[in-house]
């Protein structure tokens, strides 16, 4: 029986590029559809990462205190979040805090620090920190994530040996005013072509859940394809109290689905992360998103709690996927690679018109009081989430 999504999976597998009307098919998809969506992009995941599952780790460098204005963001000037606060770890506090995240499994660290870019003096900091923990853990990639980068900065973090630069787009072109007004986006495009130019693995993602139009997430998503991103963070947006985003409540779980699903049918061989707010916005789905992103970050955010990090590792094991890089006796699950598909037919035409759709969008979106700020780890004296 013709299955649209199937289908689709078969073109992208075969070498095809995602058009608009097929990215808008994916994210208008009903509830029924859901399933056959998930299985169809699984072949995908399958194809490019078997059945493992990247395991990052972030190091929050500097907390706060940061002179532009990202809405989304809570350590943003003028943000009124009760978030924690502290300049620069010393390099042998963030070599400890990342210790921490690769005995539990990661294969990659992500140091990262607020701000509107690091200055000279910054980049060697962190070059010492890097230094230190290549050190100590030569196996681990580094990425570094310090803002918009100026010329020969990014060579130096990658003489230090960091191997990957983080600088999300966010959202689209022509919704970035309405996000930051410090900053641009060809600024934050032209710091991923100078990562690149470096040689250093380029990875930049989105926020979703700020009032993006579905042609403006597409928009997005499509300028990272374009971009070459090597692995692409997807946030959902967490919106801080004492922020321009807070009480914005968007997404349910399926919706953040779809998301995932357009995504990776978009890039079917890029690294696809759920990232931020995958806890409250995926909620019980978050097991289903892991058929289809191959990877995750471990325990804590930047500023906010994430679930433990032993549940993080079970859901891994229990949904028969392996933590990348970890030994062969931790694989306790399934390799199949068939991604087999729950199949049914689909009208694609209609989901394609771009009119509304109905897609019943089972779940509610999820409600204050559920960004918890991180008030362990880096920065402070209680242990870290892992
Ligand atoms: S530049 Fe970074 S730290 Fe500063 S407000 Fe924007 S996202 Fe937040």
């Amino acid at each position: 029986m013709f299955n649209y999504f199937q289908d689709l999976a078969d073109r992208q597998l075969a070498g095809g590029t995602l058009t608009r009307e097929e990215a808008l098919a994916v994210l208008h998809s009903t509830d029924d559809q859901l399933l056959d969506v998930v299985a169809a992009a699984g072949r995908l995941r399958r194809a490019h990462f078997a059945n493992t599952v990247k395991v990052n780790y972030l190091v929050n460098l500097k907390s706060g205190l940061c002179p532009e204005d990202c809405t989304y963001c809570s350590q943003r000037l003028g943000s009124a979040a009760q978030i924690l606060k502290y300049t620069w770890l010393k390099p042998e506090e963030a070599v400890q805090q990342a210790a921490t995240g690769i005995r539990a499994g990661a294969s990659r660290v992500c140091l990262v620090a607020s701000g509107k870019g690091p200055t000279d003096r910054d980049v060697d900091r962190v070059a010492s920190m890097v230094e230190g923990l290549k050190d100590e853990h030569p196996q681990v990639e580094v990425c570094a994530c310090l803002g918009i980068l100026k010329d020969g900065q990014a060579s130096k973090l990658k003489d230090a040996g960091v191997d990957a630069y983080n600088h999300n787009l966010n959202t689209s072109e022509s919704n970035y005013a309405d996000i930051c007004t410090t900053h641009e986006y060809s600024d934050r495009v032209r710091t991923v072509e100078h990562a690149k130019d470096a040689g250093l693995s380029p990875c930049s993602g989105l926020i979703v859940g700020m009032g993006e139009t579905d042609d403006e997430l597409i928009d997005a998503v499509f300028a990272l394809r374009e971009l070459d991103s090597d692995s692409i963070p997807v946030n959902f947006l967490m919106p801080f109290e004492g922020t321009p985003l807070e009480g914005t409540w968007l997404l349910t779980p399926a919706h953040c689905l779809r998301i995932l699903t357009m995504i990776r049918f978009a890039c079917p061989a890029t690294e696809l992360r759920m990232a931020g707010g995958r806890e409250m916005h995926l909620r019980s789905l978050q097991p289903l998103a892991l058929q289809v992103a191959n990877s995750l970050f471990l325990g804590d955010y930047l500023t906010s709690e994430g679930q433990e990090a032993k549940a993080d590792l079970d859901m891994i094991a229990d949904n028969g996927f392996v933590v990348l890089g970890a030994g062969p006796d931790s694989s306790t699950g399934s390799t199949d690679c068939t991604g087999s598909a729950v199949s049914s037919a689909v009208s694609p035409g209609s989901a394609a018109s771009g009119t509304p759709q109905t897609n019943n969008d089972g779940g509610a979106p999820a409600s204050a009081g559920q960004v918890t700020i991180r008030r362990r780890g880096a920065g402070t004296e209680l242990a870290p989430n892992v």
